[in-house]
């Protein structure tokens, strides 16, 4: 199987996009810093603020499962899924072309 472009999707796809796909509503939006319930480890309170993610930088961090990384980790993580695969998901849920590494 071809290798998938990373940084491309990256580039591509804002981490809003993927937050939203992810149903993740904040519970509290400073600026580009939001704060939520945890898509990861599922926070038990809707109301919960222990995921923090950033929509500029798109990073996120859970303080309470101390998972963290970009965009696509995120959707990995939220997955279970090793990146190369998580990549495929991610952009058939968005309905959009992978990013593939073509070597000539
Ligand atoms: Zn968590």
């Amino acid at each position: 199987m071809p290798g998938v472009d990373f940084r491309q999707l990256r580039t591509e796809i804002p981490m809003r996009q993927v937050l939203d796909a992810l149903g993740f509503e904040p519970t509290r939006c400073t600026g580009a810093q939001w704060r939520g319930p945890c898509p990861i480890h599922g926070s038990s309170s809707p109301r919960s603020r222990s995921f923090s993610v950033n929509v500029d930088s798109h990073r996120y961090h859970c303080h309470r499962c101390g998972s963290q990384g970009n965009q696509l980790e995120l959707w990995a993580a939220v997955h279970q899924l090793p990146l190369h695969a998580a990549a495929l998901d991610l952009c058939r849920a968005l309905h959009r072309d992978v990013p593939w590494i073509h070597r000539w």
